[in-house]
């Protein structure tokens, strides 16, 4: 009978949210497991100049060490970690660590870079913020400047409070830029009053660039803009020679993307940071 389907069809939804809610438990546990053992990884994306190719900063990027699953993308665990809350450790985590690495990598007298830290949205509302950034880098004598944080549009929408927070941060010394813009509502009408100082055009945008006359269109309207208001551009994910020459042709100001390279680990970045820097000027 209908009533019967209907009734399976129930068992079928609730066995397979039990099922869904068991996963969800047991992930959070071993996420939370992972910031106890230290299973957490930051990988380093080089922002590279796009008159010179010299490297001005790198983007850091989490990882996961599973002891079972191997490397683990941030796709995978980030959106659970922000639905228990647990991100606000998470990203604390992330912070010290980018903070700590790129103060050594200077003191192993590599050429000064900034270190770009993604904020998530309950970190950027945390009333603590302020305080956890500038003791973080009080404690590891790194020179605000050479830390960017990362804040993406829809973070931007509650105008009222973005404004204060984003003119206390920037009184701290540290760089701001909006991740993924222009996928998000954008008022142009509010993003002069931001303290900020970059704009990383999002990739979606950036891949289709040479194909898609809209999308040229839009990359080459953002960094018009961008520049009318003082701020810097940035391009996320080129991976060919033709976006990089078009990105150069509306001057935009920095790239980053496979095709110079892909996330790395610190270690790598360190013993290899004068062989990459040749290698991006080659490039050209
Ligand atoms: P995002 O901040 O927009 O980071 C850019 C993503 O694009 C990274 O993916 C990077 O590896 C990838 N990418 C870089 N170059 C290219 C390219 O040329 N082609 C393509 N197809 N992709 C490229 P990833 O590392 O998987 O990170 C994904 C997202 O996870 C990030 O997007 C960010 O929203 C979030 N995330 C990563 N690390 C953190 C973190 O430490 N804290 C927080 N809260 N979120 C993070
Ligand atoms: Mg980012
Ligand atoms: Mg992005
Ligand atoms: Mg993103």
């Amino acid at each position: 009978s209908a009533k019967g389907r209907g009734k399976n069809r129930y068992a079928f939804y609730s066995e397979e949210m039990n099922t869904k809610s068991h996963e969800k438990i047991t992930m959070e546990a071993s996420l939370r497991k992972a910031l106890e053992h230290e299973e957490f990884r930051l990988y380093y994306q080089p922002q590279v100049d796009i008159k010179t190719g010299e490297i001005k900063g790198v983007e850091a990027l989490i990882r996961w060490q599973h002891p079972e699953r191997g490397l683990v993308s941030p796709a995978e665990f980030i959106p659970l970690a922000e639905e228990t809350g647990l991100i606000l450790q998470i990203d604390e985590w992330v912070l010290h660590t980018a903070v700590r690495d790129n103060k050594r990598w200077q003191a192993l007298g590599l050429p000064a870079i900034r270190v770009a830290v993604n904020l998530s949205p309950q970190q950027f509302s945390n009333e603590r913020l302020v305080e956890i950034v500038s003791k973080t880098l009080e404690e590891s004598g790194l020179d605000p400047k050479y830390l960017e944080l990362e804040i993406t549009e829809t973070m931007t929408m509650d105008v009222e409070h973005t404004i204060p927070k984003l003119k206390q941060l920037h009184d701290l010394g540290v760089q701001i830029s909006i991740d993924d813009f222009g996928t998000g509502y954008s008022s142009l009408n509010y993003l002069k009053k931001f303290s900020i100082d970059r704009l990383k055009i999002d990739q979606s945008f950036v891949r289709d660039i040479i194909s898609d006359r809209n999308d040229a269109d839009i990359v080459g309207t953002i960094i018009a803009m961008a520049h009318n208001l003082g701020l810097e551009v940035i391009a996320e994910g080129v991976e060919e020679k033709d976006q990089l020459r078009f990105l150069q042709y509306q001057k935009c100001n920095e790239v980053q993307g496979y095709y110079f390279c892909r996330p790395i680990p610190s270690s790598e970045l360190e013993q290899n940071f004068t062989k990459l820097r040749e290698e991006f000027i080659n490039k050209y």
